[in-house]
């Protein structure tokens, strides 16, 4: 650890959590340094228009938003860097994190803001098609397919609750379930089976996403018949489940059997003192922006209280000059 820098409050992640804690930190007087990660601005620079997030009536596109975020916390004094926190160090305080495997930062609090990223099927037509009706979120996306039949794919929790989002906007939600039976909660199957607009097709894979430049229908393999069928739809939500990114803190920091960080209610705070977490990577049930934003927010004021009451005890514990 030859090169070491010194910072107040380090934040790790760009999407709307980690610049609005750079906001919020910077206005506080905190001094932010700011690592953005692999994928600056996070999740919403692969979406296309955000349509609800409050303040903007027009919508906005995904990237904008998370360049006006950016421009917005620079403008209240945060540090925003391009690199990657490649190892973390909180067995005590100052807690150090490496960055791109060539540098060390000591810091006196951290907000950890490294979202999460969708899981996809790992079809090349997804890939292509991703942004012009392929998408992993159907509260940010099913609008745009209003009256449209569409298709989802998945069997849990949130593809239960975005095939009910989208049949409450779409004439046909098409959903695919790999197996003969789906993983969500009892009550959420029981509310898709009886929409009458939710069409659920069992043991079914998709092999295609079919289209030029936008999404015209899928084709689909039924794994018990070996069937293949060709669905018209205008959109294909892949909800198959997150992954937070949190597999750096694993061993030190208190997280769930899918690996999100554990933060105590109501609060960013982890089971580390002055290290805090925000963000996809700490919710696995909202994953919206301006929920983000707002855990963002309350990072920040965390770290500041937790800033103020560590200066307090080490200028009490100082002793009296003459
Ligand atoms: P889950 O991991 O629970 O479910 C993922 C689903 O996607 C499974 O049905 C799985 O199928 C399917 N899947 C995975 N890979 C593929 C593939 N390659 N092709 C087709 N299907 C695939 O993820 P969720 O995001 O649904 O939920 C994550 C957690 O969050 C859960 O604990 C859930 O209960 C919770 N949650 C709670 C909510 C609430 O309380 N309101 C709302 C949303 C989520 P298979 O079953 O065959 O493995």
């Amino acid at each position: 650890m030859s090169d070491i820098e010194k910072v107040h409050c380090l934040i790790i992640g760009s999407g709307p959590a980690g610049y609005t804690a750079a906001i919020y930190a910077s206005r506080a007087n905190l001094k932010p340094v700011l690592y953005q990660g692999l994928q600056p601005g996070g999740q919403l620079t692969i979406t296309t228009e955000v349509e609800n997030y409050p303040g903007y009536p027009e919508g906005i596109m995904g990237p904008q938003m998370m360049i006006d975020f950016e421009k917005q916390a620079q403008r209240m004094g945060a540090d925003i860097r391009w690199g990657m926190a490649t190892k973390v160090d909180f067995s005590s305080r100052p807690y150090k994190v490496e960055i791109d495997e060539e540098k060390w930062i000591e810091a006196d609090s951290v907000i950890i803001a490294t979202g999460a990223s969708a899981k996809w099927l790992g079809l090349p037509s997804e890939q292509r098609l991703n942004g012009h009706g392929v998408s992993a979120c159907a509260v940010c996306d099913g609008f745009f397919f209003k009256g449209q039949e569409v298709a989802i794919v998945g069997a849990g929790d949130t593809a239960c609750e975005e095939a009910l989002y989208l049949s409450k906007l779409c004439s046909t939600v098409h959903m695919l379930v790999r197996r003969g039976e789906m993983r969500a909660s009892k009550v959420m199957q029981d509310r898709v089976l009886s929409t009458p607009n939710i069409k659920v097709y069992w043991n079914s894979e998709t092999l295609e996403v079919l289209g030029e430049n936008k999404v015209d229908s899928i084709k689909i393999l039924n794994n018990k018949t070996n069937e293949e069928t060709i669905i018209p739809v205008k959109a294909f939500f892949v909800a198959i489940g997150h992954e937070p990114n949190s597999q750096l803190f694993k061993g030190l920091l208190d997280m769930d059997e899918a690996g999100y960080l554990i933060t105590q209610p109501g609060s960013s705070k982890t089971n580390i003192e002055g290290v805090f977490a925000c963000g996809d990577v700490q919710d696995k049930i909202y994953r919206q922006a301006v929920t983000a934003a707002g855990s963002g927010c309350m990072a920040a004021l965390d770290a500041e209280r937790y800033l103020g009451a560590l200066e307090h005890a080490q200028m009490q514990a100082q002793p009296a000059q003459a």
